[in-house]
């Protein structure tokens, strides 16, 4: 089972001083926890599949500085050049003056503030749904929405490229699970034909793909659940503030209403947290239900009050979703001008895979990549299929044109100098 896993980690970066590396058999005692583990370590350094972090300093902009080196980010998820804006910073501060930190406890007990609820009003508002429920990631809220949604003897229909978080929520729920080749429309429509009536049964799939960008076909995706009596669920973490006229995400480019909608305030909003909205029914159900939003502690309301002036921002300045779009039309072309493989798609999105295939060689080009001052997210299994591993660039409305056009002469220069064996 694969899934599109955000994936945290790039090029593995030297390990800082003080902290060196673990060898497997370094050491005398070794626990059996650790005599365990470590023979799995040293196999996914063989494989190239080893994963570290880099550190960054400072600001989360384009211009940033990781592991103490300048360069110019194109691997993170801040469509808008929200994470950084001045007045999102000042919401944040100035509820924390007024209120402080933490929220104290789960929002049933003492955690729900003024801001929370602010937050899911004018998010539902936004997005034109009754009700929303605020979580702490998009991960809780969808391991949290499926695990209260669907049990044993219900039935999941999901794309294979979907967030390993839905793929681990639908796991977790017991329902069976059906996983449909990607994008492959037949393939739902041959699930939901030979459900038995009495069956409940879920559609669950990504609006925009995680890694590879491209989007799915939700007017079909609605069009079938609905014949079926089954429920549509959607995951729009990545169109949110990106698609659709006013910013709403795939479902308003598309003109679709999924029974639920998971969005997530870590992407274009550039806080952190997951939103769900749907019907009144829906939501008082989950505030019931939802395992991982009942027994998790409320997030601090300073972020709540950071989106909410990110969601201002968004419906108020559309130059900047235009400027986004202009910016990834500026790649594409000029990536086609170069002779840059890149998928074509009917939808453009901020999300532009650049295929390699071979894990070792996509993390020397992004090492390549970094040396030339460009961060370039190396995308390996098991957040993609094996054999897809890729560069994944990611595009934002803070980006200007020559930074983007620097990015391709070191991408085309790169993978001359690093040609497949
Ligand atoms: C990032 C992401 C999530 C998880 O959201 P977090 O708030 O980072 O936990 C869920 N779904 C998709 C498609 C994502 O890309």
């Amino acid at each position: 089972m694969v899934g599109g896993a955000e994936e945290s980690d790039c090029a593995p970066s030297p390990a800082p001083a003080g902290h060196p590396l673990p060898q497997a058999g370094e050491g005398k005692k070794q626990s059996p926890l650790d005599a365990r583990l470590a023979p799995q370590l040293d196999s996914l350094r063989e494989r190239s599949l080893y994963r570290s972090r880099r550190t960054v300093s400072g600001h989360h902009a384009v211009q940033m500085v990781v592991d103490g080196k300048p360069c110019l980010n194109f691997c993170a998820n801040d469509y808008l050049g929200l994470a950084t804006d001045p007045r999102v910073a000042e919401a944040a501060k100035r509820a924390i003056s007024n209120g402080g930190v933490g929220s104290t406890g789960s929002a049933l007990i003492s955690g729900y503030d003024a801001e929370h609820r602010a937050f899911e009003e004018e998010y539902a508002d936004f997005i034109g749904r009754p009700r929303a429920l605020l979580f702490s990631t998009g991960t809780a809220a969808n391991m949290g929405v499926l695990k209260a949604l669907l049990g044993r003897g219900d039935v999941v229909i999901a794309d294979e490229l979907n967030h390993a978080s839905l793929i681990d929520g639908a796991r977790a729920s017991q329902a069976e699970y059906l996983r449909v080749p990607h994008a492959d429309l037949a393939g739902y429509e041959s699930a939901l034909a030979t459900l038995e009536p009495s069956r409940f049964a879920a559609v669950v799939t990504d609006g925009v793909f995680s890694m590879d960008g491209d989007i799915a076909d939700l007017p079909s995706l609605a069009r079938l659940t609905r014949a079926a009596g089954a429920a549509l669920i959607v995951d729009d973490v990545h169109g949110l503030g990106v698609l659709g006229e006013r910013g709403r995400g795939s479902i308003e480019l598309l003109d679709t209403e999924p029974d639920v909608l998971i969005n997530g305030l870590g992407k274009a909003l550039g806080c952190a947290g997951g939103i769900v909205a749907g019907s009144e029914t829906l939501i008082e159900f989950l505030i019931q239900r939802a395992r991982s939003w009942i027994f998790s502690t409320a997030p601090p309301p300073a972020i709540a009050a950071a989106a909410r002036e990110s969601l201002r921002i968004l419906r108020t300045e559309p130059e900047r979703r235009a400027k986004l779009l202009a910016n990834v039309h500026r790649f594409i072309a000029g990536a086609r001008e170069r002779g840059l493989a890149i998928p074509e798609r009917p939808v453009a999105t901020p999300i532009q895979p650049v295929m390699v295939g071979d894990d070792a060689r996509v993390m020397a080009l992004s090492n390549e990549l970094m040396r030339r001052g460009f961060w370039v997210a190396g995308i390996r299994p098991p957040t993609v299929p094996r054999g897809t591993a890729r560069l994944r660039i990611t595009l934002s409305a803070a980006h200007e044109f020559g930074q983007i056009d620097a990015l391709l002469d070191a991408l085309h220069d790169s993978l001359a100098v690093l040609a497949p064996a």
